[in-house]
C-alpha cells in the first residue's frame, strides 16, 4: 500500500537539514577562531603556515574514522576544500598584517635623518642634480640649495641608465663628493644603490639610501638595504601597482628596517607628453594603505621642466610629505636628464610657489 503523503514531512526534513548546516557552520567558525593562536605558535616556532604532511595526516584520520554513509571520496573532497579555504584565510590575514600597513593600528612611521624628520608635520624638499658630475657642479648647486633652506641634497653616483653607453655615474668618487658637499653645507644626502654589492659603501657615505624605480622589485637589493642601517627612499616601479609597491616596502620592513620613505615617481601610460604619468592618487591611497611617509619625485614623472611647479603644488596639496626635484647649475650640459632639470634660478622660483605648503603649521 503506498505511504500516505504527509504534507509536513518535507518541511521537517528541510528544517533538520538547515539545522545541520548551521551546526557545520558553527564548527567551521570555531575552527576559524583558532587560526590566530595557531599562526602565533607557528610564527614563534618559525614554521610555515602550510604543511602538506599535516593536511595528509588529517585526511587519513578522517577517512579512518568515517562510519559512513558519507563515502570516503566525498569526505576527502569536502575536507580538501575546507583546508583550502582555511589556507586562503591564513594568507589574507598575513596580508592585512603587514608591518608597514595602516591596518596594524600602529602610529605613523616618521623617518629620522639626523635631526630632520620626514613624515608628520612640514613637508621636506629633496633637491640636487640627477648625477654627481664634478666637485664644482655639486658645490655650486649644494651651496645655492642650502642657502634656500633645502635640507636634503640628492645626486646619483651609480646611475641606472637605459642605454649601456650613457654616463653611468662617478661611482665611489661621486659618493665622496656628495658626502663632502653635504657636510660642508649641513645637508643630509640621498643617493641610489643599484646593486647589492655597493649597498655597503653607499650606506657609509649617504644619509638616505635610494632604491630606484627599475629596482623596486629587486628583492635581493631590498633585503640588502633593509640591513644597511640607513633610512631607505623606495621609488615606485614605473609599472608597479600600489600593492606591489607596498609589498616591496614590506621586504625592507621585514628585514628589520621600518625607516622607509615611499616615492611616487610616475608610471608608464599611453601618454607621450610627459616621460611618465604622475599618479597623484597614489599619495592619498598610499596614506590609506601604509603608515609610511610619501614623497613625490616630480622631475622623473614629468621628464620636462615646464610643469614641475604645478606637479609639486598638486603633490603637496594631495598631502605628500615632500617633493624631490632635480636641480643642476647648467641643465643644458647635464650628463643625464638634461630635459627635466631646473637651473638654480628656476628652482628658486618654484620654491617660492611652494612656500604656503612649507610654512610650519
Ligand atoms: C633618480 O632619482 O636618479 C632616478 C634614476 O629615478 P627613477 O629611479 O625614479 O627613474
Ligand atoms: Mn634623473
Amino acid at each position: 500500500m503506498p505511504r500516505r503523503t504527509d504534507p509536513g514531512e518535507l518541511e521537517r526534513l528541510r528544517h533538520r537539514t538547515s539545522e545541520i548546516n548551521r551546526k557545520i557552520l558553527d564548527l567551521l567558525n570555531e575552527r576559524a577562531s583558532m587560526l590566530p593562536a595557531i599562526q602565533e605558535v607557528k610564527a614563534r616556532l618559525r614554521l610555515e603556515g602550510y604543511s602538506p604532511a599535516r593536511e595528509q595526516e588529517m585526511l587519513e584520520e578522517l577517512i579512518t574514522a568515517n562510519p559512513g554513509p558519507f563515502p570516503d571520496d566525498a569526505v576527502r573532497q569536502v575536507f580538501k576544500e575546507v583546508f583550502r579555504a582555511f589556507l586562503g584565510l591564513m594568507e589574507t590575514e598575513k596580508n592585512t598584517d603587514l608591518r608597514v600597513s595602516r591596518h596594524s593600528n600602529l602610529p605613523d612611521i616618521l623617518v629620522r635623518v639626523g635631526d630632520r624628520t620626514i613624515g608628520g608635520g612640514t613637508p621636506v624638499i629633496i633637491a640636487g642634480p640627477c648625477s654627481v658630475e664634478s666637485e664644482e657642479q655639486l658645490e655650486e648647486v649644494a651651496a645655492a640649495l642650502a642657502a634656500m633652506g633645502v635640507g636634503f641634497l640628492r645626486g646619483g653616483a651609480f646611475k641606472p641608465r637605459t642605454s649601456p653607453y650613457a654616463f653611468q655615474g662617478l661611482g665611489v668618487k661621486g659618493l665622496h663628493l656628495l658626502a663632502a658637499a653635504g657636510k660642508r653645507h649641513g645637508m643630509a644626502v640621498v643617493t641610489e644603490a643599484v646593486d647589492t654589492r655597493t649597498v655597503h659603501v653607499i650606506a657609509e657615505h649617504a644619509d638616505v639610501v635610494q632604491v630606484g624605480s627599475r629596482n623596486m622589485a629587486n628583492y635581493e637589493l631590498l633585503k640588502a638595504v633593509a640591513a644597511c642601517g640607513r633610512p631607505v627612499l623606495l621609488k615606485r616601479g614605473f609599472a608597479a601597482t600600489l600593492d606591489e609597491f607596498v609589498q616591496a616596502a614590506e621586504y625592507i620592513a621585514a628585514g628589520g628596517n621600518e625607516q622607509i620613505i615611499l616615492c611616487e615617481r610616475g608610471i608608464r601610460t599611453f601618454e607621450q607628453e610627459t616621460r611618465f604619468t604622475l599618479d597623484i592618487s597614489a599619495v592619498p591611497l598610499l596614506q590609506g594603505m601604509t603608515r609610511l611617509p610619501i614623497i613625490v619625485d616630480v622631475s622623473h614623472s614629468a621628464g620636462r621642466r615646464d610643469i614641475l611647479s604645478s606637479l609639486a603644488r598638486a603633490s603637496l596639496a594631495a598631502g605628500a610629505n615632500g617633493v624631490m626635484i632635480e636641480v643642476h647649475p647648467n641643465p643644458a650640459i647635464a650628463r643625464s636628464d638634461n630635459q627635466q632639470q631646473l637651473d638654480i634660478a628656476q628652482f628658486r622660483a618654484l620654491l617660492a610657489q611652494l612656500q604656503r605648503f612649507l610654512a610650519p603649521v
